[in-house]
């Protein structure tokens, strides 16, 4: 999780030689911005959230009132597969049952947000919002379930339109309590199909 940026200057010269590398030669004069511009959407955009420490998005929140199970649910995230860079996109769902703390109503979906700005596993990024909420806010417990398309299975590959990729990780008492799983999942899952 380590805060820092992409190289905009190489992302260029980089992007230079892939169009190079593609030969493309009719469309030569439309291309001469690309570099930069692809330089622009990757480094500021699509992997803005290396420059982000997702535990210090939490903020320092408000004391919990209640222990009740917190859910926050069908944040829309776009990642980048490490495999083959293409993007895989869908939804997070965040639950946690609150120690002293409870986080502010936009926090979570920027955890999410900085961690899927990054190149990805999907099982890795679920995993990762779990760890960065426990040790950003210190609740009793965090759960994370993530249902996402990938490019890399609808383009390449399988190529299977609509295939969806669900992952799923728990921490504390989520791990321990087979039924706050089960509410979890309950308050999740008709969400999206
Ligand atoms: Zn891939």
């Amino acid at each position: 999780m380590r805060p820092t940026r992409p190289d905009r200057r190489r992302l260029r010269a980089a992007a230079r030689r892939f169009l190079e590398a593609i030969g493309e030669q009719d469309l030569r004069r439309d291309q001469a911005r690309t570099p930069e511009r692809v330089a622009e959407a990757w480094a500021d955009e699509i992997l803005s959230g290396y420059g982000v420490d997702p535990r210090r998005v939490l903020g320092r929140g408000f004391p919990a009132r209640d222990r009740d199970l917190v859910v926050v649910r069908d944040i829309p995230f776009t990642s980048i597969c490490v495999h083959h860079l293409l993007p895989f996109a869908g939804t997070a769902h965040v639950g946690y049952l609150p120690g002293a703390r409870i986080a502010g109503l936009s926090k979570i979906a920027r955890v999410v947000d900085a961690l899927s700005r990054r190149l990805q596993l999907q099982e890795r990024l679920t995993r990762q919002v779990t760890t960065a909420v426990m040790e950003g806010l210190a609740p009793l417990g965090v759960a994370c379930r993530m249902e996402a398309e990938h490019l890399c299975m609808t383009v390449r590959g399988a190529r299977k339109r609509g295939a969806r990729v669900v992952t799923t990780a728990y921490e504390g008492a989520f791990k321990a309590r087979p039924s706050l799983r089960a509410e979890f999942l309950r308050l999740t899952g008709s969400a999206t199909r």
